[in-house]
């Protein structure tokens, strides 16, 4: 989700109950593959998730939420914040060799400093975007990238 653009936060420990507190302090979406208890049967925005593969489960959410746009790569994948542009000289000290030598573009989280290029991770990415998800097949993906790399 956080790589389409959409403002995502990952439930990794605590409980139902306090999911549906969070959901509704920040006017969220539940997403989730258990099966809905009583507890969540009262809460009205959330999305069972019905399938195992990632493809079919990102396809039943997009129908049902009907965003109508993408920002792909517009978030950190890591902690959600947005991420910008940064320019090769500050980040350069940081880089594997061969992106060093390879990429020219970034962003990067302000957040956790995590820095992102185009490489072969985004390229497969775009590529599993535009052969699985409806909506988005056979289209110019880099054109649905919001972040501009400078
Ligand atoms: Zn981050």
């Amino acid at each position: 989700m956080r790589l389409l653009g959409f403002d995502t936060v990952i439930a990794e420990s605590g409980n139902p109950q306090q999911w549906l507190r969070i959901c509704n302090l920040q006017k969220r979406i539940l997403l989730t593959r258990a099966r809905k208890s009583d507890k969540l049967k009262a809460f009205d925005k959330i999305i069972l998730i019905l399938s195992d593969r990632h493809a079919q489960q990102l396809n039943q959410i997009i129908t049902e939420l009907q965003p109508g746009d993408f920002h792909i790569f517009s978030r950190c994948l890591c902690c959600n914040r947005k991420v910008y542009p940064i320019s090769k000289e500050l980040v350069i000290d940081r880089l594997p060799p061969k992106v060093r030598e390879r990429a020219d573009h970034f962003t990067h989280c302000r957040k956790c400093g995590k820095i992102f290029w185009k490489g072969t991770h985004f390229v497969a990415m775009l590529q599993f975007l535009s052969r699985e998800i409806d909506g988005l097949k056979g289209a110019n993906l880099e054109e649905f990238v919001l972040t501009e790399f400078c």
